[in-house]
């Protein structure tokens, strides 16, 4: 039983598309609460810092929806949902 194996690996930056290692430090998840729930997004490093002042609100949205089509396109499509109601 490796405990680090259950851990999703973050695939690939959801702002520019660079692959990601899956290295603690290497990669910035950031969790995002839309109403009743909270979505996670991922950057690498150059993309985390480039935009660390703060992203807005359609970039984020943007980053989330990235993330969420990498889990296919019904999840997508509930995700995108979610933050409407969250409007
Ligand atoms: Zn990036």
């Amino acid at each position: 039983m490796n405990a680090r194996a259950a851990r999703p690996d973050p695939i690939a930056c959801d702002c520019c598309g660079k692959p990601l290692q899956p290295v603690y430090g290497s990669f910035h998840r950031v969790e995002r609460e839309f109403g009743w729930c909270s979505l996670p997004y991922v950057l690498c490093g150059s993309c985390a810092l480039q935009h660390r002042r703060g992203a807005t609100e359609a970039k984020v949205r943007e980053w989330v929806l990235t993330r969420a089509s990498r889990a296919g396109q019904t999840w997508r499509a509930a995700v995108a949902q979610i933050m409407e109601n969250a409007r």
